[in-house]
C-alpha cells in the first residue's frame, strides 16, 4: 500500500534514529572487543612471566577473569542499549574508573610486575581523556592518584620491574613495546576524532552556505527574494543618504500577465516569469540588484544612479524585453512591462520611495503600458 506523506514524515526520522543507535552500538562493540583483546594480551604476557617464575600462574588467570569479565559486562550493557540513555554513550568515566581500578588491584596483588599495570593506567587515562571533559578528566585523574597513593601506602612490597633473568628482561621489554603500541593507537584515535570533527565542520559550513543562499533566493526565478531585496533596499538607501550619492529604485510589473496565464496556462506563465527575470539580470549592471517583489512584480535597486540615468537604463531593459522572442513558449506570445522609478531623498524611508515608484508605475499603466515613468 502506498505511504501517505504524513506516514513518510513520521516514519523516516525514526529510521534515521535507529540507524544512528545501531552505528553507535557497532562502534562500542568494536571498542570493547579491542579492549578484551588487549586484556588477553596482558594476561598472555603475565602467563609468560609465570613460566619464568616471576609470578604465580594463578595471577594471569585472575587478571584474565577480572579484566575480561568486567569488559564483557560493559559489552552486555552496551548491547542492551543501556549506554544510549546517557549523553556520553561510551560511558567513558565509569569505563575508565573500572579499568584503572583493575590495574590498581593488579599492582597491589601482583606487585612483582607492578610497573606494567602502572603503564596501562597511563594508556587508559590518555585514551579516556580524548572523550572526557576537563572536569571528568580531573575526576578520573584524582581517582587514579588516590588509588595509587592507597596502593603505595598499603603494600610494603616493591612495585617492581623484573630484570633478573634473560626471560624477564625480554618480557619487560615486550611490556614496554605493547604499552608503547597502545599509546600510538591512542594518538591515532585522537587524530581520527579530530579529522572527523574537521570533516563535520566543513559539511556544516557548506550546509550553512546553502541555507543562506536559499534564504535569499526566489525559488521560481532564482533572483533575490522579497525579504533579501528589501534588506538590500534598506542598506543601499542608508549608504546613499550617508554618502550623499544618488540611488534610484524601480518597481517593474509585467503587463497583462493575467491574460498570459489565461491564454497559455499557469506553467507557461511561470516560464515567462523565469525568462523575464533571467533576461533582466543578464542585461543589468552588476552593481544593480534585482529581486522578486511579488507575483509578477520585480524591484530593481540602482546605486549611483539619478532618476534620469535610471530611466535610460530601464527603457533599455523595456526594449530588450519587448523585443524578446518567446517562440519557445508560443509564437503569439508578447511580453512587456511597465515600471515606475523614484530616486532616494535625504529623509526617505523605504516605504516613501516605494510609494513614489508605485505611483509612477500606476501612471505608466495608465499611459497604455510598455512604459517607464519617474516619480
Ligand atoms: P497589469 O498590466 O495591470 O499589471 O495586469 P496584470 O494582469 O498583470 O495584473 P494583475 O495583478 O491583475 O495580475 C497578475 C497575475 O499574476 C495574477 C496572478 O494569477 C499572476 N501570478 C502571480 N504570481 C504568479 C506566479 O508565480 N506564476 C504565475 N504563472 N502567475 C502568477
Ligand atoms: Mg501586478
Ligand atoms: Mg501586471
Amino acid at each position: 500500500m502506498a505511504q501517505s506523506a504524513f506516514q513518510r514524515a513520521t516514519v523516516e526520522p525514526h529510521t534515521e534514529v535507529d540507524d544512528r543507535v545501531k552505528k553507535r552500538a557497532r562502534l562500542r562493540r568494536q571498542m570493547y572487543l579491542a579492549q578484551i583483546a588487549s586484556f588477553i594480551l596482558d594476561a598472555a604476557i603475565l602467563f609468560l612471566y609465570s613460566l619464568s617464575g616471576t609470578i604465580p600462574v594463578s595471577a594471569s588467570g585472575w587478571y584474565l577473569a577480572v579484566a575480561v569479565g568486567w569488559t564483557l559486562i560493559t559489552l552486555i550493557l552496551s548491547e542492551l542499549h543501556v549506554n544510549d540513555r546517557f549523553q556520553d554513550h561510551y560511558l567513558t568515566v565509569p569505563q575508565s574508573l573500572g579499568s584503572i581500578g583493575i590495574q590498581l588491584a593488579a599492582i597491589y596483588f601482583i606487585p612483582e610486575v607492578g610497573f606494567y599495570f602502572a603503564c596501562i593506567i597511563f594508556v587508559v587515562l590518555g585514551f579516556g581523556a580524548l572523550r572526557m571533559s576537563a572536569r571528568q578528566t580531573a575526576i578520573v585523574w584524582a581517582y587514579a592518584a588516590i588509588g595509587l597513593t592507597s596502593v603505595f601506602t598499603l603494600t610494603n612490597q616493591p612495585i617492581a620491574m623484573p630484570m633478573e633473568s634473560f626471560a624477564e628482561r625480554h618480557l619487560t621489554l615486550l611490556c614496554f613495546v605493547t604499552a608503547l603500541g597502545r599509546c600510538a593507537f591512542t594518538g591515532l584515535y585522537g587524530a581520527s576524532l579530530r579529522e572527523a570533527l574537521y570533516k563535520r565542520g566543513n559539511e556544516l559550513k557548506v550546509a550553512h552556505a546553502k541555507i543562506e543562499e536559499l534564504a535569499q533566493i526566489d525559488e521560481l526565478t532564482s533572483v533575490f527574494n522579497r525579504r533579501y531585496v528589501m534588506r538590500a533596499l534598506n542598506d543601499e538607501m542608508a549608504r546613499a543618504q550617508r554618502a550623499g550619492t544618488p540611488c534610484s529604485v524601480a518597481i517593474l510589473d509585467i503587463d497583462f500577465f493575467k491574460r498570459i496565464n489565461d491564454a497559455f496556462g499557469h506553467p507557461a506563465g511561470d516560464e515567462v516569469l523565469r525568462g523575464f527575470a533571467i533576461s533582466l539580470a543578464a542585461n543589468m549592471r552588476s552593481i544593480d540588484k534585482l529581486g522578486r517583489y511579488g507575483g509578477e512584480e520585480f524591484l530593481v535597486i540602482m546605486p549611483d544612479s539619478t532618476r534620469d540615468q535610471a530611466l535610460v537604463g530601464m527603457n533599455r531593459l523595456r526594449q530588450i524585453i519587448s523585443d524578446l522572442n518567446w517562440g519557445s513558449i508560443s509564437d503569439e506570445m508578447r511580453v512587456t512591462f511597465s515600471a515606475g522609478i523614484a530616486q532616494v531623498r535625504t529623509n526617505d524611508a523605504p516605504e516613501d520611495i516605494l510609494a513614489r515608484a508605485d505611483v509612477a508605475l500606476y501612471r505608466a499603466k495608465g499611459e497604455g503600458r510598455n512604459c517607464v515613468l519617474t516619480g
